[in-house]
Order: C-alpha cells, then sequence, then structure tokens
C-alpha cells in the first residue's frame, strides 16, 4: 500500500480523499492557499503546506509547487480529487515524471478523454454509442458544413472539442445560422481552451443524463457498478443526483456497463472514470469521459457499498482489482444534493462566515461537507460547500429521508440554495423521477414568472 500521499485540492472533496487515505492507514499532505489556513483536512492531515494565494492559479493550480510540496514532505502519491488539475495531462505527466504516483489513469488517457473528438473517435472504434455527428472538426468550407448539418438534420450543436464546465455548445435550428454559429463558437473556443477545433453533434431535444461508474486496474480488470441520473441541471451544472436512474431496466444497465467495461480494456483505462451518455427514447449516445473522481460519487457508493476513493488509492498502489462484476450489487436508492453557498433565487454566490453549523443525520443520511461554526467560506473557489446524501430502501423512502434532512442541516450566516433542494424534493415531477435535463430550468422559470416556489404548482 501507499505510505504518504499528497491531496492536491480543497474542500470537502479534500476531507473525502484524507478519511479514505487514513482508512487505509496511508499518511495525509495537505496544500492549501493562503485563505484556506482553516479548512477542515488541513487541520486533521498529518502534514500541511501552503502552497500559494488565494487565486486557483497561484496555489491549487501551481504545478511546481504542488511538486516541491510532495518533495518535501516525502510524499509517494498525488491524488488531484476534481476540478483544479484533475484532468491535466501535463500535470500527471509532470508528477510522473518527478517520481510520484499519479492517483488516475495515464497522461495519454487524460489527453485523449480531454479533446471530445478525439475521445469520441476512439469510443466509435471501441463499440460505444454516440450522438450522430460530424465525426472530426469542422472545416472551413460553408457549404461542407451546411452538407453535414443536413445529414443530420437540426436542430444541431456545435461544441468546443476543448471545451467542459458546459461552456463553449451553440444550438443551431436553421441553415441561415449554421456559417455564423460556427464562426463564434471557434473564437469562443480559441480564447476560452486554447483550441479552435469544434465538431457537430445532433441536438438531442428531450435527453436524461445517464452515466456509468467504471473502475479498472489498467491491468486488463474493469467493471462497472451501474449508473447516476443527474438530469437535475441548472445552466449544465447538476444539482442533484441519484442512482439507480428511475426506471432503467436491469437489462439496459447490463448492456450499457458491459460496453462501457469493455472500452476500458481497449483504451488502457486506470482507476476510477465515469462515461457520461444522454439518454432518449431507450438509447444510449456517448457525450464524454471523465477521467477522475466525480462530485457525485457517494451516491454510487451508498448503493453498491464500495469506497470508490479507497479503490482508487489501491489501484494506485498497484493492487489488481480485487472486486468482481457479479460481486456488485446495488442495494436501495441514494440521492444526493448539491449544497452550495448561493442565493437560492439569484444563484448569485454568497461566501462569508458561517456562524452557526449543524450537520444532519440519523438512519441512511451522510454528509460530506468542510463547513464547521465559524468557518468563513473564500469568495475564491466554487461556491459547493457541501454534499447531502440519503441512501433507502426504495426511492421513495430516500425523497422522505432527504427532506427530513434538508430540514434539519442548518447553515447560517450565508445564503445556501437548501430552499431550492427543498423544492425539489417537494416537486411532483421530480417525485414522479425520470424528467429530462431541461426540466429543472423549466421549473425554475415557471417560478420566476409566477413569483412563486417550484413544487406548488
Ligand atoms: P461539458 O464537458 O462542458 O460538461 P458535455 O459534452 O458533457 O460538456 O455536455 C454538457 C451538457 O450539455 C449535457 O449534460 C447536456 O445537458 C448538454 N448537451 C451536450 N451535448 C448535447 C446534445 N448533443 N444534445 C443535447 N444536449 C447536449
Amino acid at each position: 500500500m501507499l505510505d504518504k500521499v499528497l491531496i492536491a485540492n480543497r474542500g470537502e472533496i479534500a476531507l473525502r480523499i484524507m478519511r479514505a487515505c487514513h482508512t487505509l492507514g496511508i499518511k495525509t499532505v495537505a496544500v492549501h492557499s493562503t485563505v484556506d489556513r482553516n479548512l477542515k483536512h488541513v487541520g486533521m492531515s498529518d502534514e500541511s503546506v501552503c502552497i500559494g494565494g488565494a487565486p486557483a492559479a497561484e496555489s491549487y493550480l501551481n504545478i511546481p509547487a504542488i511538486i516541491a510540496a510532495a518533495e518535501v514532505t516525502d510524499a509517494q502519491a498525488i491524488h488531484p480529487g476534481y476540478g483544479f488539475l484533475s484532468e491535466n495531462a501535463d500535470f500527471c505527466e509532470r508528477v510522473e515524471r518527478s517520481g510520484f504516483v499519479f492517483i488516475g489513469p495515464t497522461a495519454d488517457v487524460i489527453r485523449m478523454m480531454g479533446d471530445k473528438v478525439e475521445a469520441i473517435r476512439a469510443m466509435q472504434a471501441a463499440g460505444v454509442p454516440c450522438v450522430p455527428g460530424s465525426g472530426g472538426p469542422l472545416g472551413e468550407d460553408a457549404r461542407d458544413n451546411a452538407r453535414i448539418a443536413k445529414e443530420i438534420g437540426y436542430p444541431v450543436i456545435i461544441k468546443a472539442a476543448g471545451g467542459g464546465g458546459g461552456r463553449g455548445m451553440r444550438v443551431v435550428h436553421t441553415e441561415a445560422a449554421l456559417a455564423n454559429a460556427i464562426q463564434t463558437t471557434k473564437a469562443e473556443a480559441r480564447a476560452a481552451f486554447g483550441n479552435a477545433d469544434v465538431y457537430m453533434e445532433k441536438f438531442l431535444e428531450n435527453p436524461r443524463h445517464v452515466e456509468i461508474q467504471v473502475l479498472a486496474d489498467g491491468q486488463g480488470n474493469a467493471i462497472h457498478l451501474g449508473e447516476r441520473d443527474c438530469s437535475m441541471q441548472r445552466r449544465h451544472q447538476k444539482v442533484v443526483e441519484e442512482a439507480p436512474a428511475p426506471g432503467l431496466t436491469a437489462a439496459e444497465r447490463e448492456a450499457i456497463g458491459a460496453v462501457c467495461v469493455e472500452a476500458c480494456r481497449r483504451i488502457g483505462y486506470r482507476g476510477a472514470g465515469t462515461f457520461e451518455f444522454l439518454y432518449q427514447d431507450g438509447r444510449f449516445y456517448f457525450i464524454e469521459m471523465n477521467t477522475r473522481i466525480q462530485v457525485e460519487h457517494p451516491v454510487t457508493e451508498m448503493v453498491t457499498g464500495i469506497d470508490l476513493v479507497a479503490e482508487q488509492l489501491r489501484i494506485a498502489a498497484g493492487e489488481r482489482l480485487r472486486i468482481r462484476q457479479e460481486d456488485v450489487v446495488l442495494r436501495g436508492h441514494a440521492i444526493e444534493c448539491r449544497i452550495n453557498a448561493e442565493d437560492p433565487e439569484t444563484f448569485l454566490p454568497s461566501p462569508g462566515l458561517v456562524k452557526r453549523f449543524h450537520p444532519a443525520g440519523g438512519p441512511g443520511v451522510r454528509l460530506d461537507s468542510h463547513v464547521y461554526d465559524g468557518y468563513r467560506v473564500p469568495p475564491n473557489y466554487d461556491s459547493m460547500i457541501g454534499k447531502l446524501i440519503v441512501h433507502g430502501p426504495d426511492r421513495e423512502t430516500a425523497i422522505a429521508r432527504m427532506r427530513v434532512a434538508l430540514a434539519e442541516l442548518v447553515i447560517d450566516g450565508i445564503r445556501t440554495n437548501i430552499p431550492l433542494q427543498q423544492r425539489i424534493m417537494a416537486d411532483p415531477g421530480f417525485r414522479q423521477g425520470g424528467q429530462n435535463i431541461h426540466y429543472l430550468e423549466k421549473r425554475i422559470a415557471e417560478h420566476r414568472d409566477k413569483g412563486k416556489g417550484i413544487g406548488l404548482g
């Protein structure tokens, strides 16, 4: 097993990784920015190193500072968490070249999946169903592009090959708007991602977002851990996630899971990963692969009983996967509500001092959060300050437990999205299950128009 791991992240995921390390008897090194000295895991890690100023570019994205911290503390491996450097192939390469273990896949795989055109090509070759599309970057010839769009059929979506975080996408409904949309998306992609390549896909009108969790040891063994439904989104950002996906049959799960497992073997995947799909009319369409642990991983842990971060650590230590596919049994239903420091009506960030913090508890309740009484949420990073996760024998019980847990959770002093999450849990459409990716935004817009809460209509 590994002896000491440096955690190159902050907040709830740094705490989550620290807990997994300590459970396995691994020592931890916390790295933090100047405003993050009082983060919960910093005080609980075996060692900690301040790596730079508050802006992420000076600290959590500062590769030389992170590698230097691993050197001075004699860490063996680096866990990147999610966000920040977690899908940066250059970082992975530099970590490995400096003699440390990168807890994740190889740099080549990260690079391939980071270019969505390359990723789609690799997935098509591995037999993964993809959205009908251009199958490569779009060229300059307007007539060629118009022909491709006509073949695919409007509406189409223009997407940046290097895009991420829901940015760099544009929906086109008519040929008249096509050329202009391609040029604009290219210019934006060049500015935002340093890569002007864009590609075209059929725009699916009412899909759900269903993703498959995989684990692979890079030694030929791979398994899937079922799916998560992340269709409750606002601005392409997930708000609520659950497992299993309402209404998905065991046969559908096994079929798409087997496809993902086979793809892992073909591309030589190592570690935890997620195949993201759009799911419409009973069919799966691959959109991208995340080569890291995801925010919503706990719902999979709750229904499988498998500690995904511990598995990442075991794989990084060179162990072979011990869990066989037939050992993966899904039990009950799990739901995660992301808790954000933001105004529940305007969605504007609400950093500041948490005057009073009171966690939720009880059967099947899990709170992954670094917040405590007197913690100050800095304005410099993502507004997510925790995740409330519940598990129950069925979806209805899980929703009931979530409603109680949300009512119990107190975070005073700053505004949070807890009221929004309460309205979602009370909403008849959500309770019915199986809504598409546009549902939440539609309900929020209705709420604005009528000036009343979602779930009241
Ligand atoms: P990112 O890496 O920026 O998250 P994705 O490719 O994962 O980009 O897409 C993010 C979201 O955009 C999806 O969850 C979905 O809501 C929407 N989307 C992407 N591609 C399509 C498509 N072909 N049709 C409809 N919606 C899409």
